[in-house]
């Protein structure tokens, strides 16, 4: 099995990039950070993605996260289809967006839901509630966290912590991140300094559960207990985004791994990927009285056409309902197969590098000695890391196209899914220490 000869997908994305900015609809699936030709996929079943080329790949990205029971899973396909069956949308209430709405209740500190179709739709509604209830305006959001493309958490660290942020990108006004603070993560005397100079504007802090868009950079013990209570006692709202994280960190996603353990719930979170089983789908909720300020009970306006869209819901409510101890106690399992063999393949190969864990997920940095913010995230050797994901590719396994990410596991990776990877791991090991800065 050779993966070298992209030709289909080469002449798929020159014709993309003639129809589509970049060639694809989200930058990172360009493969810009680790040069090449992009992979279209043509299908994908269990552990296993198909390129338009027939070259067959152990998936590693799962969607970004949202395949926890591997892709095509037939009970999650037999329910869509019947769904399919009755119509595609209603533009009414339907019963399984109220049984979605349970589920996630059952599963997670929060008392209602409100179903939004993508992440950033949930993080920016949750935002425009948290400034609706409180009254204040200012957000404060941890560097290499990301919560979707928000204009006012498209944001960089103005000159000091106190300081206002600066847009993060061309396109968002400078007004739109007037109202933002962006702190170094981990940084508690970062967000004491905010809240001495800023407190009682502050209407939230957001912040992922465990943040893993810089790859996996874990809270420090009590970080995020300590957000919890310097936003109550301050009047403000604790936002957790468990996007990413929500139903695949833990069963009760990354809340799991601290808060459900020293007993603080957040005011309001945010789910996403894996609650809509493949589909557009996503919530945000919270605490019932903030819940309750949402239109039409309370005066904060938010609403959506395809929201609570009865095959998303009917999709992630399989998901979720499927994904059982057993499911979660396999991702473990697998999880540390691969890191284990990685980290030793690095080693072997002298290239230094990181393996970083939140519950079931875990991230590689090629970067020497603990990463507890983005400033040690950034200090990875790139170039070393698109070296070693081009060598997988080659062999067979679809890593993520960029250092800063996690690698998904599903429940679908069999022995011989996880074979294919840790057979392809020694010399991708040898190909990454050959131009790593370290080595
Ligand atoms: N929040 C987190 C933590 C995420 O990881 C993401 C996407 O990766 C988002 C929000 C945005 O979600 P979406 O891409 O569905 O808009």
């Amino acid at each position: 099995m050779t993966h070298r000869s992209p030709t289909a997908s080469a002449d798929l994305f020159a014709r993309a990039r003639k129809v589509i900015p970049g060639g694809v609809n989200s930058p990172v699936r360009a493969f810009n950070a680790v040069g090449g030709t992009p992979r279209f996929m043509r299908s994908a079943a269990g552990a296993w993605l198909t390129d338009v080329d027939g070259e067959e790949y152990v998936d590693l990205v799962g969607s970004w996260g949202p395949m926890l029971l591997g892709h095509a899973h037939p009970e999650v396909q037999a329910a869509v289809q019947a769904a399919v069956a009755r119509g595609t949308s209603y533009g009414t209430p339907t019963e399984p967006e109220v049984e979605l709405a349970e589920e996630i209740v059952a599963r997670t500190p929060v008392d209602a839901v409100r179903l939004v179709s993508s992440g950033t739709e949930a993080t920016m509604s949750a935002i425009r509630l948290a400034r609706g209830f409180t009254g204040r305006e200012v957000i404060v959001k941890f560097a290499g966290c990301y919560h979707g493309h928000v204009d006012s958490l498209l944001a960089e660290a103005g000159s000091g912590v106190a300081t206002f942020a600066l847009p993060g990108t061309p396109g968002v006004p400078r007004s739109s991140t007037d109202l933002t603070l962006v702190l170094p993560y981990n940084d508690r005397a970062a967000v004491t300094a905010a809240f001495a100079e800023h407190g009682p504007a502050i209407a939230a802090v957001i912040t992922e559960a465990t943040p893993g868009n810089m790859g996996i950079v874990p809270p420090e013990p009590g970080f995020n207990e300590f957000l919890a209570t310097t936003c109550r006692e301050a009047g403000a709202l604790f936002i957790s985004d468990e996007v990413m994280t929500g139903f695949r960190a833990t069963r009760q996603g990354g809340w799991g791994l601290d808060g459900a353990v020293e007993g603080w719930t957040p005011d309001l979170m945010t789910f996403g990927k894996v609650m809509g089983g493949g589909f557009p789908a996503a919530a945000f909720g919270g605490r019932a009285d903030v819940m309750s300020r949402l239109a039409p009970e309370g005066p904060v306006y938010q609403a959506g056409t395809l929201s609570g869209n009865p095959i998303a819901t009917t999709a992630g409510l399989a998901t979720l309902r499927l994904a059982d101890d057993e499911v979660y106690a396999h991702l473990t399992k697998v999880g540390e197969t691969i890191k284990t063999a990685t980290s030793d393949a690095l080693a072997a190969a002298g290239v230094p590098h990181q393996v970083q864990s939140a519950g079931t997920m875990f991230s590689v940095f090629f970067a020497a000695g603990e990463v507890r913010d983005f400033v040690g995230a950034s200090a990875q050797d790139t170039a070393a890391y698109a070296a070693f994901f081009h060598s997988m590719l080659e062999a067979g396994v679809y890593l993520p196209p960029s250092a800063y990410e996690c690698w998904f596991v599903s429940a679908a990776h069999d022995d011989r899914a996880v074979t294919t990877v840790l057979d392809a791991l020694p010399a991708a090991a040898r190909a990454a220490a050959a131009v790593s800065e370290g080595s």
